[in-house]
């Protein structure tokens, strides 16, 4: 069931990131749907890293293998070109307006 989830999801986001391609393209891309964009793509970039180390047990935590550098490369992705928390103020600020 989570895995489903996790499918619909991924294909959600995939229209969601050509349609904010196309409004950036367009110069029509506001801060609020980026920042929507950059939460939910660094988010499930990360579920999908962790689960990929998951899946190589042990040995996925070794920097030997490719799957760690995933991992740690994607869990960057939260924290720079603005943290997910900030894009969160942004996208919350917005809904109180
Ligand atoms: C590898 C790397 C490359 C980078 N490259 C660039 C670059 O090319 N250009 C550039 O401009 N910057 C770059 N940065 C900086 C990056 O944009 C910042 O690291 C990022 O904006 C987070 O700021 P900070 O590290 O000062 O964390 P801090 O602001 O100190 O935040 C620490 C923690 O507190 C949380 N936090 C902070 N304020 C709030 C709040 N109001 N509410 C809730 N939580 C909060 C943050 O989310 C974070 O989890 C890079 C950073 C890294 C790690």
């Amino acid at each position: 069931m989570l895995k489903s989830l996790m499918r619909l999801l991924e294909g959600l986001v995939m229209v969601f990131c050509d349609r904010c391609t196309e409004l950036l393209l367009e110069d029509k891309l506001d801060t609020v749907t980026a920042s929507k964009l950059k939460l939910l793509t660094t988010d499930l970039q990360c579920k999908v890293a962790d689960e990929c180390l998951q899946l190589h047990g042990g040995w996925g935590y070794m920097w030997e293998y490719p799957v760690c550098r995933a991992f740690a490369d994607s869990r960057v992705q939260r924290i720079y070109g603005g943290s997910n928390e900030i894009m969160k103020l942004i996208i919350s600020r917005e809904l109180m307006k």
